[in-house]
């Protein structure tokens, strides 16, 4: 096995953790140990391992069939899982096209919106604007809008690179400048790049509110409301990237609502599917999906992914999103995002943490330290406090599953 972002000669001193097993926030090796989860299994994992209510829906669509193809077929779980993520975000976005990771719901936002201004008579729309530091993926093309330099500079030869304009992360603020007004500052940068290209410019594409890979960087949602008037002033595509964002992390279901707009593109991966099984789409709105549709082939999105639809991920996906109405989870989890602020003041004032900060489930600092292995030793010291926890170089960050109880906030806490 090649292991993900990771260089594998480092397996020659730290070991593998083998899982046996997982249950709640927990995940259990062989030799008895056990981790707190914290980062969510790379943010996917929204209520528990094994979660018996997700467990029991895939087992029943496992007895009736697993997958179809979904050119020419159709079935009802992914019927179903259209219908209520349009209900869910808003009718106006209710076109679902299906993938299986994040980077590939962004490269169908990329394609789909460069497509729409082709077929709407404009082929010189064809470039991206993202985020300084953003973060879409890994593939050619969602790396082309990625700003993160480790995972980008070296494939650098093989990307159309888009433009980065002045990220509204406020740990970028001037001393005394508040993050609103930090994020007025980066939405008059993003005007005056969209003043000059807007011409060849299909889309601006963002991570609404938190920059996960940048190391939990923060901005206020003002940027997004300025952000979507500007697209609407210069006509270009907003392509929201909740892949991280979405179903409840920043506190609303949606980051985008925060702001209270939507986007042309919502791409959603991860929580998707309760973090379960690989799950992603694209939504977009009826302006698009008209732009396609015709008598002739060619203006069609002639896309596909041989998994889009699965039936399996859709009925995890269903009944994760059966979890957040049943439970009012949104609502629990104010209560358990207070809990842990309270409880985590010890760190907010350790002398060598910064920027202790905190959107909805997500929670993030800086370590006053230059060593560059402090990620790794970090990592390794976790384990030993039975915490998984994988620092962005010196960004320690929180993501923990939203089952995830006082006493276990308590230790993670304690631990950190
Ligand atoms: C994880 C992530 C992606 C890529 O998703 P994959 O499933 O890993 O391809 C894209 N955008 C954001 C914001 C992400 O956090």
């Amino acid at each position: 096995v090649w292991h993900p972002c990771t260089q594998m000669k480092q397996h020659e001193i730290v070991p593998l953790i083998p899982i046996a097993r997982g249950e709640g926030a927990w995940l259990y090796d062989f030799d008895g140990r056990r981790y707190l989860d914290a980062i969510g299994s790379w943010w996917v994992n929204l209520f528990g391992h094994a979660n018996p209510r997700i467990n029991a829906a895939i087992r029943d669509q496992l007895d009736k069939f697993e997958h179809v193809m979904l050119a020419g077929f159709t079935h009802e779980p992914v019927v179903e899982l259209s219908e209520r993520l349009g209900k869910l975000v808003s009718d106006k976005l209710g076109h679902c096209f299906y993938s299986s990771d994040g980077a590939s719901a962004i490269e169908i936002a990329l394609k789909m919106s460069f497509h729409y201004w082709r077929n709407s008579g404009r082929p010189e729309k064809n470039r991206f604007v993202s985020l300084q530091n953003d973060y879409h993926g890994e593939t050619l093309g969602a790396l082309a809008v990625t700003d993160v330099a480790l995972f980008r500079d070296t494939y650098s030869p093989l990307l159309r690179h888009g433009a980065h304009v002045l990220t509204p992360d406020w740990r970028y603020a001037c001393a005394g400048e508040s993050p609103r007004d930090y994020a007025l500052r980066a939405a008059a940068a993003l005007e005056a790049h969209l003043d000059e290209h807007h011409a060849e410019t299909a889309a601006l594409i963002v991570e609404p509110l938190v920059q996960g890979a940048a190391g939990m960087g923060m901005y206020h949602p003002d940027y997004l409301r300025l952000a979507r008037q500007l697209c609407d002033a210069y006509q270009i595509h907003l392509i929201a990237d909740e892949i991280a964002v979405g179903f409840g992390r920043t506190g609303t279901m949606f980051a985008c609502e925060q702001a209270g707009i939507l986007p042309d593109f919502l791409c959603l991966a991860k929580g998707l599917s309760g973090g379960y099984l690989p799950l992603s789409v694209t939504m977009t709105t009826h302006a698009v999906y008209q732009a396609f549709y015709h008598d002739e082939t060619g203006r069609g999105f002639l896309h596909s992914h041989t998994h889009s639809g699965n039936a399996l991920a859709c009925r995890a996906a269903l009944a994760t999103l059966d979890i957040f109405e049943q439970d009012n989870i949104i609502e629990a989890n104010r209560i358990k995002a207070n809990y842990l602020n309270r409880a985590a003041q010890p760190i907010a004032l350790h002398p060598k943490v910064k920027n202790f900060r905190h959107c909805g489930m997500i929670w993030a600092f800086e370590v006053d330290t230059k060593d560059p292995a402090f990620a790794g030793e970090f990592f390794q010291a976790a384990l030993k406090q039975e915490l998984s926890l994988r620092p962005l170089g010196n960004t320690v960050y929180f993501m923990p599953p939203y089952v995830i109880n006082e006493q276990e906030m308590d230790l993670l806490v304690a631990g950190t």
